[in-house]
């Protein structure tokens, strides 16, 4: 049972017009972001097609640098209802755009949300910020603590952005080293294994940490064994995820075939591809 833990479908008009323009420029599938968005049997149609039977939209509250607000929640929940074994969501609260995180959050969570994500370069703070005070900080450990408590995992984007606004200081995965130090029980999950730059710090910290898993989406799958040479290693805590309809992303069967060409074992591939994802999110 394949499972894309990372797919991004929304409505367009959620997105700031500059942000718009970028994709359309860029996302060879931008296009169908608005026809998918407006019908959850499309989407499970084309992940038919590609031979997916479980994807997890992703949603990042991030008003600055994407345009994203919190709307992206609930409009989630509903899309997502629609098939609720298929579909999975993550869903997001913005420390500094929330007067009340614990509140916001468990509301997110009520609504079905099977993760948060977390996205330092666009969100503008560190993942590891709760330490240092200020309403981000408080804001974070109070999403990490209770996503520990209750079994939830948090996403975290990790990897260079090239969206106007975007703040590449906080795209080194180091800071979940702290994250994972302090919230042992927290599965995290670092999105993009610190592409393009920071794949030997992913290395380093998923061998590390028990807690940390990564998602191999948005490296395109021929490369994926230059970026992580010892990808065999880390199979067993790795997750298929493409990062479509992103820009510079192929179709997610193109993905998949080019992941299925790649010299590791079959055992790995279905770690990856299946077996972490029901670990993470069993049925
Ligand atoms: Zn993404």
């Amino acid at each position: 049972m394949i499972t894309d833990c990372h797919v991004h479908i929304q409505p367009p008009e959620m997105f700031r017009a500059e942000v718009r323009a970028k994709m359309a420029a860029s996302a060879e599938e931008f296009a169908r972001i608005a026809e998918l968005a407006a019908s959850p049997a499309r989407l499970l149609a084309y992940l038919d097609a590609a031979g997916v039977e479980r994807a997890a939209l992703i949603g990042c509250v991030a008003p600055e640098v994407m345009g994203t607000g919190r709307e992206i929640n609930p409009w989630l929940a509903n899309y997502c209802a629609q098939s609720p074994k298929r579909l999975l969501w993550a869903g997001s609260v913005h420390p500094r755009h929330s007067d009340d995180v614990e509140r916001d959050l468990r509301a997110v969570l009520a609504m079905g949300a099977r993760m948060i994500k977390i996205h330092p370069p666009h969100q503008l703070f560190a993942a590891n910020e709760y330490g240092s005070g200020g309403r981000a900080g408080e804001g974070l450990a109070t999403i990490y603590r209770i996503c520990e408590a209750e079994g939830v995992p948090v996403m975290v984007h990790t990897g260079t952005s090239v969206f106007a606004g975007a703040r590449n200081r906080f795209a080194d995965p180091m800071p979940l080293d702290d994250v994972a130090v302090d919230y042992p029980q927290l599965k995290l999950i670092m999105a993009h294994g610190g592409r393009p730059l920071y794949m030997e710090t992913a290395f380093f910290l998923l061998r590390r940490h028990a807690n940390l898993y990564f998602d191999i989406s948005s490296i395109p799958p021929k490369k994926l064994l230059e970026y992580f040479p010892r990808l065999e290693e880390i199979a067993h805590k790795s997750l298929f995820g493409s990062d479509w309809a992103g820009p510079g992303i192929r179709g997610i069967a193109e993905n998949i075939a080019d992941f299925r060409a790649l010299r590791v074992s079959d055992a790995a591939k279905h770690s990856i591809l299946s077996g972490t994802a029901l670990e993470i999110w069993p049925i």
